[in-house]
């Protein structure tokens, strides 16, 4: 009788069992996050995928200088259409589908982060849905960076250890609003909301209700890294009187807490284009280019 037991195949690890068939015939469907619009803070991967995609469907978000830089020809618009109607979800998602069952390389370019408030979610499940291979490459999104680029640290040892993301689109009057803008305030942290130019008066106001300081340092940063960029600030009781006086109008994120002021203390030596920008205290404001 041998000693030893014959040697046995290794079992076959599960994920390749489960691992559909790869049709050859179907395209690679890559989510992209183009970063908040400067084309050098898009990742180096982001830039191979568009030199090799077949296929580019996008929104305005990327910024001009980035779709400025995909050919035409493979470049289709699933943003905002003629006469200002959103490209509704569906037809992305349907499109999304069909370009990779025609075999193409798609990239789905969106801005910042594909799945920081950017329906990257919905469209990756719909691909797998539909048995359509995909990747996902992550992004630099607009709600750091922003901040970042004005000069605003999202965290700092000294003052926060906490940040919160938030859409700014919902009514915060709404019963059925999602957002807890009273726990929202109680954190202490950074709020940094995205979408939340237009409805700035209303979830300020939440805020203060919910006993936020009204001294609140707070930024809109509008057209983050584009070369059109501007920065406005003040605080809770103002910001609302800041955004009508300079007419800040979407993209731009809201950077909420004390961090939103060490921008004050180091403006003078920002490169980021920013420095250029007229003293806030008086909240004129100019484009740098
Ligand atoms: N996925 C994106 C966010 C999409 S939601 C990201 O990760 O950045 C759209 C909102 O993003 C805009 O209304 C605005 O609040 C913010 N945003 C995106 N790009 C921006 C930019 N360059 N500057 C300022 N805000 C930006």
């Amino acid at each position: 009788m041998p000693t030893t037991q014959p040697m046995r195949a290794a079992p076959r690890p599960l994920w390749v069992m489960t691992m559909p068939e790869a049709d050859e015939s179907v395209g690679t469907v890559y989510l992209v996050g183009s970063g908040p619009g400067d084309p050098e803070l898009m990742t180096v991967k982001a830039r191979r995928l568009l030199d090799e995609a077949d296929v580019v469907l996008h929104d305005k978000l990327p910024g001009p200088k980035i779709l400025g830089e995909i050919p035409e020809d493979k470049r289709e618009d699933v943003g905002k259409r003629a006469g200002g109607e959103w490209t509704p979800q569906e037809y992305t998602n349907r499109r999304l589908v069909e370009l990779a069952e025609e075999g193409k390389t798609v990239v789905r370019l969106k801005g910042g982060d594909p799945f920081v408030f950017g329906r990257g979610g919905e469209e990756m499940e719909h691909l797998a849905a539909n048995e359509i291979p995909f990747e996902v490459v992550p992004g630099i999104t607009s709600a750091i960076a922003g901040a970042g680029v004005a000069g605003i640290p999202v965290t700092h040892r000294d003052h926060v250890s906490s940040v919160s993301f938030v859409t700014g689109h919902e009514d915060p009057t709404k019963e059925e609003s999602a957002i807890d803008w009273e726990a929202l305030a109680n954190t202490g942290g950074t709020l940094v909301v995205l979408m939340g130019v237009g409805k700035l008066p209303l979830y300020t106001q939440a805020l203060l209700d919910a006993g936020m300081d009204p001294e609140t340092p707070v930024a809109l940063v509008e057209r983050a890294t584009w070369p059109n960029m501007r920065v406005a600030t003040g605080t809770m009781e103002t910001i609302v009187d800041v955004r009508d006086d300079n007419e800040i109008e979407p993209p731009a994120i809201t950077v909420i807490g004390e961090v939103a002021a060490t921008r004050d203390a180091v403006v003078e030596f920002l490169g980021n284009r920013t420095g250029e920008l007229a003293d806030h205290a008086d909240n004129e404001l100019e484009p740098t280019e």
